[in-house]
């Protein structure tokens, strides 16, 4: 096995300060499959600093932690470079299955699962959670979409000429394709409350039907005012049955850990089941973090002072 793909102990990094807002994006975990050409890492860093942004207006504008994550996450969503939306990854159909969900400190929660004409799929989650007694809906009716107001698409919105030919490649040598490419975000806003958002198209080659763990609450992304927000990526399946960002949330509030401990251990025994990937975590007091097992990770952080991307 090419040595890019080696799971490895999980390495965390610290962001910001231990108070105040702060908004972490992030672009997907993996290995890089290829060098990104200077246009593609161009791009990428324009799409997370175009969300850092979007989110980082919203606390600085005294919002709340929910609507900067929401913020943020469409800004990737609408960008071709990550595997979410437009740009997400295919299934063995050729086909783009969507699923996000979004959470916020309080404990509400929405999701939604095999979205195939919802331009934004985070905002139908949101819709879920504000607007529906459920938390996880399977590909919302047109009616429902309408009576959300939300944009529908045609299903070919979502298919890009390079991810049909990802599909290709992967399909004539499967390998352990781990691209980057799934979005999330964390924030704390000013008040201290805390969010999590997560949108992915899934894994490549996917079968129809296969949900991940990011619009599972608990598995792909968890928040909780009196501990973590938490935004996963990586392979689903090991992060769903380790139950990974409510793991983090329990280790912090039954162990005791701190936000970076917790999140390295969670991503240990992720690995131990074979998984790569990493998350982004934000705490209601303390100082946010990012941490991944894998080659590389896409991140970007936003507080009050400054803005940085990490490609
Ligand atoms: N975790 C996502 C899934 O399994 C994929 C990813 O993060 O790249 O659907």
């Amino acid at each position: 096995l090419d040595e890019r793909f080696h799971v490895r102990h999980a390495l965390a990094v610290s962001v910001g300060g231990d108070t105040g807002p702060v908004i972490l994006v992030h672009g997907g975990a993996g290995a890089r499959a290829h060098e990104l050409t200077a246009t593609e890492e161009g791009s990428a860093h324009a799409a997370l600093r175009r969300s850092i942004e979007a989110g980082r207006q919203v606390l600085l504008d005294g919002g709340r932690a929910v609507d900067a994550v929401c913020a943020a996450v469409q800004e990737l969503e609408d960008a071709p470079d990550f595997n979410a939306a437009h740009g997400a990854a295919l299934t063995a159909e050729g086909t783009a299955e969507l699923d996000a969900c979004v959470m916020d400190g309080s404990g509400r929660a929405g999701a939604v699962t095999g979205v195939d004409d919802i331009k934004n799929p985070i905002w139908a989650a949101r819709a879920v959670m504000e607007h529906t007694p459920h938390v996880l809906l399977t590909s919302p009716s047109p009616e429902l979409i309408a009576e959300w107001g939300l944009q529908r698409v045609d299903p070919a919105y979502f298919v890009t000429e390079r991810r049909v030919r990802e599909l290709a490649e992967y399909r004539s040598a499967p390998a352990p394709l781990l691209q980057h490419g799934t979005v999330g975000a964390v924030a704390r806003d000013a008040e201290g409350r805390v969010a999590a958002a997560t949108s992915t198209g899934g894994v490549v080659n996917q079968l129809v039907g296969r949900v991940g763990d990011s619009p599972l609450v608990g598995s792909g992304t968890f928040a909780d005012d009196a501990t973590v927000a938490v935004s996963c990526t990586g392979m689903g399946e090991a992060f769903i049955t380790e139950v990974a960002a409510f793991r983090v949330h329990s280790l912090i509030e039954l162990a005791s850990l701190d936000q970076a401990a917790a999140a390295i251990a969670t991503l240990d025994r992720v690995a131990a089941r074979g998984g790569t990937g990493g998350m982004i975590v934000v705490p209601h007091t303390g100082r946010a973090v990012i941490a991944y097992n894998s080659g590389a990770m896409f991140f970007g952080h936003g507080t009050a002072a400054e803005v940085n991307t990490h490609v």
